[in-house]
């Protein structure tokens, strides 16, 4: 059936048009916030389907699968194309889907499990452990989760973690050496469970496509069309899978270099301005118009950017072409109970004047920024979406139930399994371990399936007095869901599994144990998104990374509560930045280190993402204890002209 018309020229600009409609080959479209990057790569989209071009011949590589998703679904109201039918995701969790294929050639059994950040660190911690048990207690070494980071960061910026290691910590002796032994046995560990950390989902995918010729080869013929957002937040090793996939320089990617604010992570806008130079003969395409705020919020917006050292990127000023509103607000509070007060107080107002809750957002920099307004929230009622801290699927109870699942499906997996076996009496680490190797060794001598040898009784005798009791339900639980893998859609093996041993174990332990198991059931809905286990699985890990999302549910209409990171992309009519006091935005360490260019970004970030209302507040005290001190402005304010904002004043709080 013919597609129903699209008017592209009435739904675009000349220059968004001009990348949409733009001739297959390399293009980047660089413009400033707003200006509409995404809808663009949407429109894109929807102009390639038209073409002719099929949906499993798009790859839109996106910062978070909700992006993804969300992109996809206006796709499909464009097209009436089914948005699945692309490939639409992450780098991580197309690197997944594909390693999921192909990870045999690579090293990887077809059931690895992917082991989110926290597990990762317990078992370079456990590694750190063994082999130098003093490595930990000396004082001047870095932390585990220390090293975990810079070895992370070495991996994505396609380093040796050594390297790293000597760049950071000169003054350390032998320490290059340490973190390379270190690293050498944590991936062993990883390799002998059979477990991938998110590093390794990329690592492991790019060298997939590197040596193995015809997969690559594959790949690049299958994906005609390969579309990147926020591209000036991927590193090197997101941007070498680029290189490969799209062997014909078959990309468009979309950037801003003012919003490069994730090099922590080893991002690296040199992908943006190299671009050029890697994809010869690309088309630039730039966006001078801003469709997303008002003049007022936009003039405030460029004035941040202004005050970068000159000569950094390659951004210019943006017109808006929305109608003209109030300027933003700066607002002294008290301290961070009285902002608490004055945000509160606002937002009521703003309901009174019709808004919806789901307009407002509030930004920090960092989640404990948020607490005050967190406990008024609650005590008040106020529904509100956190879209950082813990998040629905990082939640100790969906981890503990959804790692039987995991484990169920790889029994090598020893930290899913210690992570239920731990639930019981008197069961800790060690001798998870250790009934876990006595298993494995016995099925192995009875030829048997793991599941099947969990509930023995050879196995229960292995188990510590206290837990026996409760050891039967849960061994057979394991060995149910183990034996409905291959069988049972996923919806039915979440049910299978709810109704064995952890329901009833959070009934004892958890006073609140209804709302958790509302949590859990609802996993049932959300497993009806998948097809396989494995998909499902793999998706969990993702998503309690990424946390958009409070539960499976739909969206609410409640208030976001959000770091600026994860806020990338988004917009709201009203938007809350707090916090804006010197040393906590910008952060005093980054202050200290004369490195200010990047909380410069993410400043930038924060209020491109209003659309109409933008409100800073400046707590004056911060009063922690029975110490009270003075803030000065952040000077990101201080920088800015103040005819661009107005000062609001209000009431005092409380008096000190
Ligand atoms: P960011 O840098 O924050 O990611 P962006 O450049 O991706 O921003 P979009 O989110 O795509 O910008 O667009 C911002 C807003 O402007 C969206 O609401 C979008 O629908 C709207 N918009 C963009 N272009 C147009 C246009 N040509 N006509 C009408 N609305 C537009
Ligand atoms: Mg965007």
């Amino acid at each position: 059936a013919p597609l129903p018309p699209i008017d592209f020229k009435a739904e675009l600009n000349d220059e968004q048009y001009a990348a949409v409609t733009s001739e297959p080959g390399p293009a980047l479209v660089l413009a400033g916030a707003g200006s509409g990057k995404t809808r663009t790569l949407t429109y894109r989209v929807a102009y390639l389907l038209h073409q002719g071009v099929q949906p499993y011949e798009i790859l839109l590589l996106t910062f978070t699968n909700k992006a993804s998703r969300e992109m996809l679904e206006r796709v499909e109201e464009l097209t009436g194309i089914n948005g699945r039918q692309l490939w639409g995701g992450t780098f991580h969790s197309i690197a997944q889907r594909i390693l999921r294929v192909h990870g045999d050639l690579v090293g990887l059994q077809r059931n690895y499990t992917i082991l989110d950040q926290g597990e990762a660190e317990a078992i370079l911690k456990n590694v750190i452990q063994t082999l130098d048990s003093k490595f930990i207690k000396t004082k001047n070494n870095p932390k585990p989760k220390v090293v975990a980071d810079m070895i992370s960061y070495a991996r994505n910026t396609c380093r040796e973690p050594r390297e790293e290691a000597d760049e950071r910590y000169p003054f350390l002796d032998g320490m290059a050496d340490k973190v390379d032994k270190f690293y050498k046995a944590y991936k062993q560990a990883k390799l002998d469970q059979q477990v991938v950390d998110y590093d390794d989902l990329l690592e492991y995918f790019l060298k997939l496509l590197r040596e193995q010729t015809e997969i690559r080869e594959q790949y690049q013929a299958r994906f005609k069309h390969i579309l990147v957002d926020e591209f000036q937040d991927t590193n090197r090793l997101q941007s070498d899978i680029v290189d490969q996939l799209a062997g014909h320089h078959q990309v468009m990617a979309v950037g801003d270099d003012a919003q490069c604010i994730y090099t922590w992570r080893g991002a690296d806008f040199d992908n943006i301005m190299q671009f050029e130079e890697r994809h010869p003969g690309a088309e630039i395409h730039k966006i001078e118009t801003n469709y997303r705020s008002s003049p007022e919020i936009l003039g405030f917006a460029n004035a941040v950017l202004a005050s970068q050292p000159s000569g950094l990127g390659f951004s210019k000023e943006l017109r808006a072409i929305k109608p003209s509103r109030e300027r933003p607000y700066f607002v002294p509070v008290m301290d961070t109970r009285g902002q608490a007060k004055f945000i509160i107080e606002r937002i009521e107002g703003l309901v009174d004047e019709g808004r919806n809750l789901s307009d407002i957002a509030i930004l920090y920099r960092a989640h404990f920024q948020a607490m005050d307004l967190q406990m008024e929230l609650t005590r008040l009622n106020i529904d509100y979406q956190i879209t950082s801290g813990v998040r629905f699927f990082e939640q100790a109870h969906i981890k503990d139930f959804t790692a039987q699942l995991r484990f169920a499906s790889n029994p090598a997996d020893v930290s899913a399994f210690a992570r239920f076996t731990c639930l019981l009496p008197k069961v800790g680490p060690k001798t998870a371990e250790r009934i876990h190797k006595f298993t494995r060794e016995r099925a192995a001598k009875l030829e048997k399936n793991f599941c099947d040898v969990l509930v023995s009784p050879e196995v229960l005798k292995k188990v510590p007095a206290d837990a026996k009791e409760e050891w039967p339900s849960l061994a057979e639980t394991i060995r149910e869901v183990s034996a409905a893998l291959t069988e049972r859609a996923p919806e039915e093996i979440i049910q299978l599994a709810l109704d064995g041993w952890y329901s009833s174990y959070i009934r004892e332990i958890y006073p609140n144990w209804t709302d958790r198991a509302d949590d859990l059931q609802s996993l049932v809905s959300f497993a009806n998104r998948f097809e396989t286990m494995e998909e499902l699985l793999a998706q969990l890990v993702l998503l309690a990374s990424e946390s958009n999302e409070r539960s499976p549910e739909e969206q609410q209409n409640c208030l976001r509560l959000t770091t600026i990171h994860q806020a990338k992309g988004l917009e709201f009519p009203v938007v809350f930045v707090i916090g804006l006091a010197d040393g906590t935005f910008p952060l005093k360490r980054t202050i200290d280190a004369g490195d200010l260019e990047e909380e410069r970004r993410l400043f930038y970030v924060a209020v491109t993402r209003a659309e109409e209302e933008l409100y800073m507040s400046y707590p004056m005290l911060n009063n922690q204890g029975n110490q009270v001190m003075r803030l000065n402005p952040s000077r990101f304010i201080q920088e800015i002209d103040p005819s661009r904002y107005e000062t609001l004043r209000v009431a005092p709080t409380r008096r000190y």
